[in-house]
C-alpha cells in the first residue's frame, strides 16, 4: 500500500512518472504493459498484505528482454528464505525495520544490488544529495538485531507454518494466504524461490463483521495489537471493510481480513491466545 501511494502520489504526479499497476501473478498482463518506454519493474514477493507469491525469474526475464530492470521487496521473505539477486533482479529493496532488526525499535531501509556502479549513485543521490541517511543509533541497533536474524527467522519459519496449518482447519476462516500452505495458489513456486522457509506473515479471513474482528483483536493476550511486521513479538493487524483501500484486493480477501505476523513466542502459546480469542467472540 505504500508502494502504491509513493508510485502514484510522489512518482506519478508530482514528479511526472507513468507508473501502471500489474497483477504480477499474471505474466501475459505483465507483458501487455511493459513498452519501450519502461524503466523499472518493480515487486513484492510475498506481497503485503496478501502475501501472493510471484514468479522473480519469469518477471526478470521480461523486464530485460524490455530493456528495463527489475527491483524486488523482499522484506517478507528476508534473505534468509529468498535471494532475488541469484533469480536475476537487478535490485532487492528490504525493510531492515523488519525481520532482519527483529526487535520493533528501529527503522531502517536498505537497497542491494551488485551493479556497483549504481549503488555509487544511488548512494551519492539519496544520501548525499537528498540526505536519506540512518541515525548511528538506529544502525547499531539493527547491526545488533541482525547478529540473530538466522536463528529468529528459522524459528518464525517453523511457528508460522505451524499457526497457518492450525487457523485453515478452524471453521470461521474463510481464507488462509500463506506460500507454505499446500493451498496457497503459489506454493510450488514457493517452493522453487524460496530455500529455507516462507516467512513470517500470514494473512486470513474470518467470517464477522468489523466489530467483532476489532474485539477479537482486542481479546488477544500474547499477540500484540500493531501495523508493523517482523517483531519479536506476534502482531496483529485487521484491515475493515471500509477502508477505502480494500477495493484494491480481490473479492475474497475484502470482508474480515486480517494481517498476522508471526514472533518469537512459542506457537503453542500464540495459537492457545488464538483460540481463546476466537471462543471469546463466539468465532
Ligand atoms: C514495512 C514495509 C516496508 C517499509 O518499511 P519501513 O521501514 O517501515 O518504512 C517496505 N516494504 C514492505 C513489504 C514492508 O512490509
Amino acid at each position: 500500500m505504500a508502494v502504491y501511494r509513493m508510485f502514484h502520489e510522489l512518482f506519478n504526479r508530482k514528479f511526472g512518472v507513468d507508473t501502471v499497476m500489474v497483477d504480477m501473478t499474471d505474466l501475459e498482463a505483465l507483458k501487455r504493459a511493459v513498452t519501450p518506454g519502461t524503466k523499472l519493474v518493480h515487486i513484492e514477493t510475498p506481497d503485503n498484505p496478501i502475501v501472493g507469491v510471484t514468479d522473480i525469474a519469469a518477471i526478470a526475464k521480461i523486464a530485460h528482454e524490455n530493456g528495463a530492470v527489475l527491483s524486488v521487496d523482499n522484506t517478507f521473505a528476508s534473505p534468509l528464505n529468498q535471494r532475488p539477486l541469484d533469480l536475476g533482479a537487478d535490485f532487492v529493496v528490504d525493510a531492515l525495520t523488519k525481520f532482519i532488526n527483529g526487535h520493533g525499535d528501529a527503522q531502517g531501509g536498505a537497497i542491494i544490488s551488485n551493479d556497483l556502479e549504481t549503488m555509487d549513485r544511488i548512494r551519492y543521490e539519496a544520501q548525499v544529495n537528498v540526505g536519506a541517511v540512518i541515525s548511528p543509533f538506529n544502525a547499531w541497533q539493527i547491526f545488533r538485531g541482525s547478529v540473530t536474524f538466522p536463528l529468529r527467522m528459522e524459528r518464525i519459519n517453523r511457528s508460522a507454518l505451524e499457526i497457518a496449518g492450525w487457523l485453515e482447519q478452524r471453521e470461521n476462516v474463510t481464507f488462509v494466504s500463506y506460500p507454505g500452505l499446500s493451498s496457497h495458489p503459489g506454493h510450488e513456486l514457493a517452493k522453487r524461490q524460496m530455500q529455507n522457509g516462507f516467512g513470517g506473515v500470514i494473512s486470513f479471513g474470518v467470517n464477522a463483521d468489523d466489530k467483532t474482528v476489532e474485539q477479537f483483536c482486542a481479546r488477544l493476550k500474547v499477540v500484540t495489537f500493531a501495523v508493523s511486521l517482523g517483531h519479536d513479538e506476534s502482531l496483529i493487524f485487521p484491515q475493515p471493510s471500509y477502508d477505502e483501500r480494500i477495493h484494491l484486493y480481490p473479492e475474497k480477501f475484502r470482508n474480515g481480513f486480517i494481517r498476522f505476523s508471526v514472533g518469537l513466542e512459542s506457537p503453542e502459546d500464540i495459537i492457545r491466545d488464538l483460540d481463546q480469542a476466537f471462543h471469546a467472540v463466539g468465532l
